[in-house]
């Protein structure tokens, strides 16, 4: 039996496992507690599967490589950018650093970016977010060719993902709906909201539900009375940024929730937007913050440098 035919097996079992777990929960009410969508899990078995995707690239003589650009020195965009750099190391990518100070000029961030994008052995690039004060991120994110864009975040995928053409998906939102599937959450014919209307989590991750089939509603600070509609929710996505802003009361019994907020409280804690113990009481499926939705976003990421190679 090849690795890959006994990693299916395997994430099979987990699936039947899971589904067993969920009935469980329908038939003897809400006293149990959640199934935890384990996303750090979920993200190791996404970077297994690339691996064997890489090694049939590698065989064809294509080493998949991905470049990261900083400008600057923002603490945390340099743990995110070293994160990336091991999980490349992880799956078998070849990672490209590029560092440019934090005075670089709007033309030299450009120019960099232009040079990777005529560098053959480069399949994706990403530039770390957020741009210096000084630098037009929109101008810069729009110099990557749609076709290394590893974020997924260039308006030309956007306008296909919102016109439904095959696009590099925007790595969030697509762990989230991976997530789901893996979990064998149903979307088609249910009601999802999504909590957060930005271009980079909340507006894709509406586009990709309805995608899915789901009969999508998306809530914002200007909304008038958010929970009326949770409350209908078969799933819930929360991308707004306010710890602990999602509650148990405000959920339908037996539905998913999936937690994309990042919080960091006071004493250091980081949480999501959901306040868990409460809504895991409440729902079917809940993500944890930490490892939930964040280790799917790199490894998703990996799959769009992947699939860019794998384009080559
Ligand atoms: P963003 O650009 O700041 O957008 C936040 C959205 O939430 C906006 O649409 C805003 O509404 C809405 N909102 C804010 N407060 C609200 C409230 N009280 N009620 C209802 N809606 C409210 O943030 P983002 O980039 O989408 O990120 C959202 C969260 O996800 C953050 O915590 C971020 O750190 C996290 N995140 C996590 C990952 C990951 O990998 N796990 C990746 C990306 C982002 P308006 O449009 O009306 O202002």
């Amino acid at each position: 039996m090849c690795l890959y035919q006994a990693f299916k097996g395997a994430a099979n079992e987990f699936l039947l496992a899971n589904s067993v777990l969920k009935q469980k929960k329908q038939t003897e009410g809400n006293d149990m507690a959640a199934i935890k969508i384990d996303g750090k899990a979920t993200a190791k078995q996404i970077r297994e599967e690339l691996k064997l995707r890489v090694q049939a690239l590698r065989d064809k003589g294509i080493e998949p490589c991905l470049a990261v650009m900083l400008v600057g020195e923002d603490p945390a965009s340099q743990i995110y950018v070293r994160n990336k750099r091991r999980a490349c190391e992880d799956v078998g990518i070849r990672p490209v650093q590029v560092f440019l100070p934090a005075d670089a000029t709007q033309q030299q961030v450009v120019d960099e970016v232009r040079k990777l994008n005529q560098d053959e052995s480069i399949h994706g690039i990403l530039v770390q977010l957020p741009l210096p004060r000084h630098i037009d991120a929109v101008q810069v994110l729009d110099e990557i060719s749609p076709e290394k864009d590893a974020d997924g975040f260039h308006v030309i995928n956007a306008g296909k993902l919102f016109s439904g053409r095959p696009s590099t998906l925007p790595c969030t939102p697509a762990g989230c709906i991976e997530l789901l599937k893996r979990y064998n959450v149903p979307m088609s014919g249910k009601n999802a909201v999504v909590l957060g209307r930005s271009n980079i989590v909340g507006k894709p991750m509406a586009m990709l539900l309805m995608n899915e089939n789901a009969t999508v509603t998306v809530c914002h600070s200007k909304t008038a009375d958010i929970s009326a509609f949770t409350r209908q929710a078969d799933i819930v996505v929360s991308a707004i940024g306010r710890a602990g802003f999602l509650t148990g009361d405000m959920l339908k019994p037996g539905c998913a929730v999936i937690d994309v907020g990042i919080n960091r409280l006071e004493d250091g804690r980081v949480v999501g937007d959901a306040e868990y113990a409460s809504c895991e009481s409440v729902a079917g499926w809940i993500t944890p913050v930490p490892g939930g939705v964040g280790p799917m976003t790199i490894a998703i990421l990996m799959r769009n440098a992947v699939l860019a190679a794998e384009r080559t």
